[in-house]
């Protein structure tokens, strides 16, 4: 009989945990009760909500849950894309993403994180290179990562030093350069007309995560590439359906040749369950809203510029953000930690970001506005903040 002692091989795992509430970084899961909104009940108390990237307000707008339950034939898709999983709905979905971005044709995937990691890898691989900002997310991280291609990470928004980085990698086969447009934790924007122009005169493709900012940015909301111009010179763009358009999903818009090289190659779309047909009527639903109201976008950017002048005036540090994601900097990650719960009694629910989502010494509160808040609340917000603040 073999005999179990108390050995176990997991007992990292609980020293690991320790070191991590140790250095004030230890993540804990919050409970939301009732639906996503400008306010949220959060393990039981009632918070105006800072948090969530609903930057237009509409994952709890009636007109998208109301498209889900009349698309409603049943649930599950049952198999991948490539076998029964892809139905009429999100055919229609991509045709109208397509139609949405401008392009020749889209790609549904069941998230943005699945977008980026599958498509960087289906573009390169050994003995091909890949340029990416240094403060990209995590998914065009580890796309770059798992496309087992040379990585080579710029300074964030640096383009003069990707320029040389670029006109040194001479014996590549493939050059990619990738970025997000609107940065996650900076609110800062990619120097998208840059980038547009070396890919071009380095004859690389050029990758755009525009997450944060379809939606929001550009004349019909398509982002910025749009609100910049740099569409044509822009290979493949990424989108969301996860942040201002309320529901879930990614999706990559391009050339018809480059979704039809994603559907044969890329591996997370292939060998994965495709999302509920029902969930592609929300974003149809989603896409109406942002055609009919663009008053919603244009709300939004122009109370966050009121609310990052505010904030600068009265002598917090906002960073680089020009955008609805405002950063307040505080440095420190036990700092950003205790703010955040001074807030959070006072009934401001905003997230404490920390190493390693943000480099060492930039923790800060990440304040992300919604066409959804009320001005009282955004008031009201600074004027917590003011009197509740902690000189570094
Ligand atoms: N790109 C960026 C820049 C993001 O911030 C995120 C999500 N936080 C993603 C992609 C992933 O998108 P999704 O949430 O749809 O997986």
């Amino acid at each position: 009989m073999p005999k179990y002692t108390t050995h176990n091989p997991l007992a990292w795992i609980e020293d690991s945990l320790a070191d991590l509430e140790k250095q004030g970084l230890r993540r804990n899961l919050a409970v939301r009760g009732g639906r996503q909104a400008a306010q949220i009940e959060l393990d039981g108390s009632r918070l105006v909500n800072f948090g969530s990237n609903d930057y237009l307000g509409l994952a709890a707008d009636p007109r998208l849950a109301q498209a889900v339950r009349e698309s409603l034939a049943g649930w599950g898709s049952g198999a991948s894309p490539l076998i029964t999983g892809h139905a009429d709905a999100h055919q229609t979905l991509e045709d109208r993403l397509a139609q949405f971005e401008g392009t020749e044709a889209a790609l549904l995937f069941t998230s943005g994180f699945a977008a980026n990691t599958a498509t960087i890898a289906t573009l390169v691989g050994p003995g091909d290179v890949v340029f990416s900002d240094r403060k990209n997310h995590a998914s065009l991280l580890d796309g770059c990562r798992l496309s087992r291609a040379d990585v080579r990470a710029y300074p964030h928004c640096d383009h003069r030093s990707l320029d040389r980085l670029i006109g040194q990698a001479t014996t590549y086969r493939r050059r990619l350069i990738v970025t997000d447009s609107l940065f996650s934790m900076d609110g800062d924007i990619a120097p998208l007309v840059e980038l547009a122009e070396l890919a071009r005169r380095h004859d690389a493709m050029l990758m755009v995560d525009e997450a944060h900012a379809t939606g929001v940015f550009g004349r019909t909301g398509r982002g910025l590439c749009e609100q910049l111009g740099v569409e044509g010179g822009v290979h493949i763009r990424v989108g969301t359906l996860s942040k201002a358009l309320g529901s879930i999903g990614g999706f990559v818009a391009g050339s018809r040749g480059l979704i039809d090289w994603l559907v044969n190659r890329a591996r997370p779309y292939i060998y994965s369950t495709a999302s509920p047909a029902a969930v592609a009527a929300a974003g149809m639903a989603a896409l109406d809203i942002v055609r009919d109201e663009p008053h919603r976008r244009q709300q939004l950017l122009d109370r966050a510029a009121r609310f990052r002048a505010t904030l600068v005036e009265h002598g917090w540090n906002v960073g680089n953000s020009t955008t609805q994601i405002v950063p307040i900097i505080v440095g420190d990650a036990q700092r950003a930690l205790d703010l955040s719960a001074t807030l959070r009694e006072a009934g401001y629910f905003i997230p404490a970001i920390r190493p390693p989502t943000v480099p060492e010494g930039e923790a800060c509160l990440r304040v992300s506005l919604s066409f959804g808040h009320t001005d009282e609340q955004i008031d009201g917000l600074i004027e917590t903040l003011d009197s509740r603040r902690m000189c570094p």
